[in-house]
Protein backbone atom coordinates (compact mmCIF):
# COMPACT_ATOMS: atom_id res chain seq x y z
CA UNK A 1 0.00 0.00 0.00
CA UNK A 2 1.33 3.56 -1.10
CA UNK A 3 0.40 5.92 1.96
CA UNK A 4 0.63 8.88 -0.25
CA UNK A 5 -2.25 7.35 -2.46
CA UNK A 6 -4.19 6.04 0.58
CA UNK A 7 -4.45 9.19 2.05
CA UNK A 8 -4.91 10.71 -0.99
CA UNK A 9 -8.33 9.06 -1.32
CA UNK A 10 -9.45 10.42 2.14
CA UNK A 11 -8.81 7.71 4.40
CA UNK A 12 -7.71 8.41 7.50
CA UNK A 13 -4.76 6.69 8.65
CA UNK A 14 -3.51 5.59 12.37
CA UNK A 15 0.15 4.64 12.20
CA UNK A 16 3.14 3.11 14.78
CA UNK A 17 6.32 3.97 14.76
CA UNK A 18 8.52 2.35 15.96
CA UNK A 19 12.76 2.73 16.58
CA UNK A 20 15.42 -0.64 15.64
CA UNK A 21 16.42 -1.98 19.69
CA UNK A 22 20.22 -2.80 20.16
CA UNK A 23 19.90 -5.99 21.10
CA UNK A 24 18.28 -9.13 20.18
CA UNK A 25 16.04 -9.74 23.14
CA UNK A 26 14.86 -5.94 22.06
CA UNK A 27 14.17 -6.81 18.80
CA UNK A 28 12.10 -9.87 20.61
CA UNK A 29 10.11 -7.38 22.36
CA UNK A 30 9.68 -5.10 19.76
CA UNK A 31 7.83 -8.10 17.93
CA UNK A 32 5.63 -8.48 20.74
CA UNK A 33 4.59 -4.96 20.98
CA UNK A 34 4.23 -5.29 17.00
CA UNK A 35 1.79 -8.14 17.66
CA UNK A 36 0.24 -6.61 20.49
CA UNK A 37 -0.59 -3.07 18.03
CA UNK A 38 -1.25 -5.51 15.22
CA UNK A 39 -5.05 -6.15 16.34
CA UNK A 40 -5.91 -2.59 16.41
CA UNK A 41 -5.84 -2.62 12.36
CA UNK A 42 -3.17 -0.05 11.80
CA UNK A 43 -2.86 1.30 8.42
CA UNK A 44 0.74 1.18 8.33
CA UNK A 45 3.77 1.02 10.82
CA UNK A 46 6.83 2.79 10.24
CA UNK A 47 10.88 1.92 11.73
CA UNK A 48 13.38 5.40 12.66
CA UNK A 49 16.86 4.98 10.88
CA UNK A 50 19.40 5.96 13.48
CA UNK A 51 22.26 8.71 13.43
CA UNK A 52 24.85 5.24 12.41
CA UNK A 53 26.02 2.09 13.13
CA UNK A 54 24.20 -1.58 13.03
CA UNK A 55 20.68 -0.28 13.69
CA UNK A 56 20.60 1.67 10.28
CA UNK A 57 20.66 -1.94 8.38
CA UNK A 58 18.39 -3.19 11.36
CA UNK A 59 15.76 -0.79 10.25
CA UNK A 60 15.70 -2.46 6.67
CA UNK A 61 15.52 -5.85 7.42
CA UNK A 62 12.69 -4.82 10.87
CA UNK A 63 10.41 -3.20 7.76
CA UNK A 64 10.79 -6.31 5.89
CA UNK A 65 9.89 -8.66 8.14
CA UNK A 66 6.92 -6.05 9.77
CA UNK A 67 5.85 -6.34 6.68
CA UNK A 68 6.27 -10.59 5.67
CA UNK A 69 5.68 -11.99 9.33
CA UNK A 70 3.16 -9.43 10.54
CA UNK A 71 1.22 -8.51 7.33
CA UNK A 72 1.49 -5.08 8.09
CA UNK A 73 2.52 -2.15 5.91
CA UNK A 74 5.51 -0.91 6.79
CA UNK A 75 7.29 2.30 6.08
CA UNK A 76 11.26 2.79 6.10
CA UNK A 77 12.87 6.22 7.30
CA UNK A 78 16.15 7.10 5.80
CA UNK A 79 18.30 10.27 6.65
CA UNK A 80 20.98 12.41 5.00
CA UNK A 81 23.60 11.86 7.74
CA UNK A 82 26.69 10.20 6.65
CA UNK A 83 25.69 8.86 3.64
CA UNK A 84 26.73 9.60 0.02
CA UNK A 85 25.19 9.50 -3.34
CA UNK A 86 26.05 6.16 -4.00
CA UNK A 87 25.01 4.73 -0.57
CA UNK A 88 21.72 6.34 -0.26
CA UNK A 89 21.01 4.44 -3.79
CA UNK A 90 22.51 1.04 -2.75
CA UNK A 91 19.99 1.28 0.42
CA UNK A 92 17.27 2.28 -2.24
CA UNK A 93 17.76 -0.45 -4.04
CA UNK A 94 17.44 -2.56 -1.00
CA UNK A 95 14.54 -1.22 0.28
CA UNK A 96 13.18 -2.27 -3.40
CA UNK A 97 14.22 -5.05 -3.06
CA UNK A 98 12.33 -5.54 0.49
CA UNK A 99 9.08 -4.56 -1.09
CA UNK A 100 9.34 -1.76 0.59
CA UNK A 101 6.66 1.08 -0.98
CA UNK A 102 7.22 4.00 1.35
CA UNK A 103 9.83 5.85 2.87
CA UNK A 104 9.52 9.03 5.35
CA UNK A 105 13.04 11.00 3.91
CA UNK A 106 14.21 13.22 6.25
CA UNK A 107 17.55 15.19 6.67
CA UNK A 108 17.93 13.22 10.05
CA UNK A 109 19.76 14.63 13.22
CA UNK A 110 23.50 14.83 13.90
CA UNK A 111 25.02 12.14 15.48
CA UNK A 112 25.48 11.81 19.42
CA UNK A 113 28.59 14.39 20.57
CA UNK A 114 28.03 16.47 17.46
CA UNK A 115 26.36 19.40 17.59
CA UNK A 116 25.34 20.42 14.29
CA UNK A 117 24.17 19.08 11.10
CA UNK A 118 27.41 18.09 8.76
CA UNK A 119 26.35 17.68 5.02
CA UNK A 120 28.14 14.40 3.77
CA UNK A 121 30.78 14.05 1.18
CA UNK A 122 28.87 14.09 -1.94
CA UNK A 123 25.72 13.71 0.04
CA UNK A 124 22.40 15.71 0.74
CA UNK A 125 21.80 18.69 3.85
CA UNK A 126 18.13 18.37 3.45
CA UNK A 127 15.11 16.68 3.36
CA UNK A 128 13.77 18.01 0.26
CA UNK A 129 17.24 17.27 -1.29
CA UNK A 130 16.23 13.27 -0.40
CA UNK A 131 13.43 13.79 -1.65
CA UNK A 132 14.36 15.00 -5.40
CA UNK A 133 17.25 12.47 -5.26
CA UNK A 134 14.61 9.45 -4.74
CA UNK A 135 12.18 11.09 -7.15
CA UNK A 136 14.99 11.84 -9.81
CA UNK A 137 16.14 8.09 -9.55
CA UNK A 138 13.44 6.20 -9.01
CA UNK A 139 10.41 8.06 -9.82
CA UNK A 140 7.07 6.90 -8.26
CA UNK A 141 8.87 3.71 -6.84
CA UNK A 142 7.88 4.86 -3.64
CA UNK A 143 5.29 7.07 -1.48
CA UNK A 144 7.90 9.38 0.02
CA UNK A 145 7.10 11.13 3.57
CA UNK A 146 8.30 14.15 4.86
CA UNK A 147 8.67 15.87 8.57
CA UNK A 148 6.83 18.87 9.35
CA UNK A 149 7.01 21.26 12.85
CA UNK A 150 3.86 22.66 14.17
CA UNK A 151 6.33 24.82 16.61
CA UNK A 152 8.33 25.30 13.76
CA UNK A 153 12.06 23.39 13.48
CA UNK A 154 14.38 23.90 16.18
CA UNK A 155 17.29 25.35 14.10
CA UNK A 156 15.16 27.62 12.37
CA UNK A 157 13.36 30.36 14.61
CA UNK A 158 11.56 31.91 11.68
CA UNK A 159 8.52 30.04 11.65
CA UNK A 160 7.50 31.46 8.16
CA UNK A 161 10.82 30.34 6.37
CA UNK A 162 10.53 27.03 7.90
CA UNK A 163 7.55 26.98 6.24
CA UNK A 164 9.30 28.05 3.21
CA UNK A 165 11.09 25.50 3.49
CA UNK A 166 8.61 22.91 4.04
CA UNK A 167 6.84 23.88 0.49
CA UNK A 168 10.27 23.27 -1.03
CA UNK A 169 10.24 19.96 0.50
CA UNK A 170 6.57 19.60 -1.15
CA UNK A 171 7.90 20.73 -4.92
CA UNK A 172 10.45 18.07 -4.33
CA UNK A 173 8.13 15.37 -4.24
CA UNK A 174 6.60 14.15 -0.92
CA UNK A 175 3.44 12.85 -1.32
CA UNK A 176 2.41 13.52 2.78
CA UNK A 177 3.63 15.11 5.65
CA UNK A 178 4.39 13.57 9.97
CA UNK A 179 4.42 16.28 12.08
CA UNK A 180 7.02 16.24 15.08
CA UNK A 181 5.39 15.68 18.77
CA UNK A 182 3.18 18.15 20.17
CA UNK A 183 0.79 18.49 23.14
CA UNK A 184 -1.07 21.83 22.27
CA UNK A 185 -3.53 21.35 19.30
CA UNK A 186 -4.23 25.04 18.97
CA UNK A 187 -0.22 24.91 17.23
CA UNK A 188 -1.53 21.96 15.22
CA UNK A 189 -4.25 23.60 13.75
CA UNK A 190 -2.60 26.97 13.28
CA UNK A 191 0.16 25.68 11.26
CA UNK A 192 -2.24 23.03 9.22
CA UNK A 193 -3.98 27.08 8.60
CA UNK A 194 -0.57 28.47 7.84
CA UNK A 195 0.23 25.41 5.39
CA UNK A 196 -2.82 25.68 3.49
CA UNK A 197 -2.81 29.41 3.25
CA UNK A 198 1.45 28.68 1.63
CA UNK A 199 -0.55 26.34 -0.85
CA UNK A 200 0.90 23.21 0.52
CA UNK A 201 -2.31 20.55 -0.13
CA UNK A 202 -0.84 17.37 1.51
CA UNK A 203 -2.45 15.50 4.22
CA UNK A 204 -0.53 16.79 7.12
CA UNK A 205 -0.72 13.56 9.64
CA UNK A 206 -0.37 14.49 13.89
CA UNK A 207 2.19 12.77 15.64
CA UNK A 208 1.43 12.39 19.10
CA UNK A 209 3.27 10.81 21.80
CA UNK A 210 1.50 9.39 25.28
CA UNK A 211 3.63 10.46 28.10
CA UNK A 212 4.96 8.23 29.89
CA UNK A 213 8.37 9.54 31.34
CA UNK A 214 8.49 13.23 33.36
CA UNK A 215 12.04 13.18 32.60
CA UNK A 216 12.28 11.79 29.19
CA UNK A 217 9.28 14.28 27.89
CA UNK A 218 11.24 17.08 29.52
CA UNK A 219 14.17 15.72 27.42
CA UNK A 220 12.49 15.24 24.15
CA UNK A 221 10.72 18.59 24.45
CA UNK A 222 13.67 20.31 24.66
CA UNK A 223 15.50 18.70 22.20
CA UNK A 224 12.78 19.61 19.56
CA UNK A 225 11.47 22.51 20.59
CA UNK A 226 7.77 21.62 21.50
CA UNK A 227 6.02 23.19 24.56
CA UNK A 228 4.23 21.12 27.33
CA UNK A 229 1.38 23.31 27.53
CA UNK A 230 0.34 24.31 31.58
CA UNK A 231 -2.15 22.09 31.79
CA UNK A 232 -0.18 18.90 30.68
CA UNK A 233 2.35 20.24 33.04
CA UNK A 234 -0.08 20.54 36.12
CA UNK A 235 -1.47 17.01 35.55
CA UNK A 236 1.97 15.55 35.00
CA UNK A 237 3.08 17.61 38.31
CA UNK A 238 0.04 16.05 40.80
CA UNK A 239 1.16 12.30 39.38
CA UNK A 240 3.15 10.61 42.44
CA UNK A 241 3.95 7.49 40.59
CA UNK A 242 4.93 6.11 37.45
CA UNK A 243 1.73 4.29 36.76
CA UNK A 244 -0.14 7.41 37.38
CA UNK A 245 1.57 9.13 34.95
CA UNK A 246 1.28 6.72 32.35
CA UNK A 247 -2.54 6.52 33.04
CA UNK A 248 -2.38 11.16 32.92
CA UNK A 249 -0.50 10.69 29.57
CA UNK A 250 -3.02 8.02 28.20
CA UNK A 251 -5.95 10.66 29.16
CA UNK A 252 -4.06 13.61 28.14
CA UNK A 253 -3.06 11.41 24.81
CA UNK A 254 -6.98 10.11 24.09
CA UNK A 255 -8.09 13.96 24.79
CA UNK A 256 -5.66 15.33 22.22
CA UNK A 257 -6.77 12.51 19.10
CA UNK A 258 -10.27 13.04 20.21
CA UNK A 259 -10.34 16.72 19.25
CA UNK A 260 -7.50 16.37 16.34
CA UNK A 261 -10.07 13.45 14.61
CA UNK A 262 -13.38 15.69 15.28
CA UNK A 263 -11.97 18.54 13.99
CA UNK A 264 -10.64 17.17 10.91
CA UNK A 265 -7.38 15.71 11.12
CA UNK A 266 -6.12 12.76 8.91
CA UNK A 267 -5.15 10.38 10.93
CA UNK A 268 -2.46 10.13 13.91
CA UNK A 269 0.63 8.73 14.03
CA UNK A 270 1.92 7.29 17.33
CA UNK A 271 5.47 7.63 18.88
CA UNK A 272 5.16 4.15 20.83
CA UNK A 273 8.53 4.27 21.50
CA UNK A 274 8.48 0.56 21.10
CA UNK A 275 5.80 -0.15 23.93
CA UNK A 276 1.69 -0.69 23.61
CA UNK A 277 0.30 -0.18 26.60
CA UNK A 278 -0.55 3.91 25.99
CA UNK A 279 -1.58 3.30 22.46
CA UNK A 280 -3.54 0.46 22.99
CA UNK A 281 -5.82 2.07 25.35
CA UNK A 282 -5.30 5.74 23.34
CA UNK A 283 -6.92 4.19 20.34
CA UNK A 284 -9.18 1.90 22.23
CA UNK A 285 -10.66 5.12 23.69
CA UNK A 286 -11.05 6.17 19.95
CA UNK A 287 -13.19 3.65 18.76
CA UNK A 288 -16.18 4.96 18.24
CA UNK A 289 -14.33 7.95 15.76
CA UNK A 290 -12.28 5.36 13.76
CA UNK A 291 -12.85 3.02 10.97
CA UNK A 292 -10.53 0.15 11.37
CA UNK A 293 -8.69 -0.34 8.13
CA UNK A 294 -6.39 -2.93 8.66
CA UNK A 295 -4.47 -3.23 5.33
CA UNK A 296 -2.04 -6.34 4.26
CA UNK A 297 0.55 -7.03 2.61
P1 LIG B 1 14.81 19.46 6.88
O1 LIG B 1 13.46 19.54 6.28
O2 LIG B 1 15.97 19.30 5.97
O3 LIG B 1 15.01 20.77 7.77
C1 LIG B 1 16.11 20.88 8.66
C2 LIG B 1 16.36 22.35 8.96
O4 LIG B 1 16.89 22.97 7.79
C3 LIG B 1 15.09 23.13 9.32
O5 LIG B 1 15.47 24.09 10.27
C4 LIG B 1 14.71 23.80 8.01
O6 LIG B 1 13.98 25.00 8.20
C5 LIG B 1 16.09 24.07 7.41
N1 LIG B 1 16.09 24.09 5.94
C6 LIG B 1 15.44 23.25 5.10
N2 LIG B 1 15.73 23.56 3.82
C7 LIG B 1 16.60 24.62 3.86
C8 LIG B 1 17.26 25.40 2.87
N3 LIG B 1 17.09 25.14 1.57
N4 LIG B 1 18.08 26.39 3.28
C9 LIG B 1 18.27 26.66 4.59
N5 LIG B 1 17.66 25.94 5.58
C10 LIG B 1 16.83 24.95 5.22
N6 LIG B 1 15.55 11.58 12.82
C11 LIG B 1 16.32 10.52 12.59
O7 LIG B 1 17.56 10.60 12.75
N7 LIG B 1 15.79 9.31 12.20
C12 LIG B 1 14.46 9.16 11.98
O8 LIG B 1 14.02 8.08 11.61
C13 LIG B 1 13.60 10.29 12.19
N8 LIG B 1 12.28 10.21 11.97
C14 LIG B 1 11.49 11.33 12.10
C15 LIG B 1 10.12 11.25 11.79
C16 LIG B 1 9.31 12.37 11.92
C17 LIG B 1 7.84 12.28 11.54
C18 LIG B 1 9.86 13.60 12.39
C19 LIG B 1 8.98 14.81 12.57
C20 LIG B 1 11.21 13.68 12.70
C21 LIG B 1 12.04 12.56 12.55
N9 LIG B 1 13.42 12.62 12.82
C22 LIG B 1 14.20 11.51 12.62
C23 LIG B 1 14.02 13.86 13.31
C24 LIG B 1 14.55 14.70 12.14
O9 LIG B 1 15.61 14.02 11.49
C25 LIG B 1 15.05 16.02 12.71
O10 LIG B 1 13.99 16.78 13.18
C26 LIG B 1 15.98 16.82 11.80
O11 LIG B 1 16.56 17.85 12.59
C27 LIG B 1 15.27 17.50 10.63
O12 LIG B 1 14.93 16.62 9.65
P2 LIG B 1 14.03 17.12 8.41
O13 LIG B 1 14.04 16.08 7.36
O14 LIG B 1 12.72 17.61 8.88
O15 LIG B 1 14.94 18.35 7.97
Amino acid sequence: MRIGDYLAHGNRSFSFEFFPPKTPRGVESLFATVADLRELGPSFVSVTYGAGGSTRDLTIDLVGRIKREAGLEAMAHLTCVGHGRDDLAAILDRLAEAGVENIMALRGDPPRGETAFVRPADGFGYGAELIAFIRGRLGDRFSLGGACYPEGHIECPDKDRDLCHLQTKVAAGADFLVTQLFFDNAQYFDFVARARAAGITLPIVPGIMPVTDVAQIERFTTMCGATIPPRLRALLAACHDETAVVEAGIAYAAEQCRDLLERGAPGIHFYTLNKSRSTLAVMRDLDDLRVRESVGV
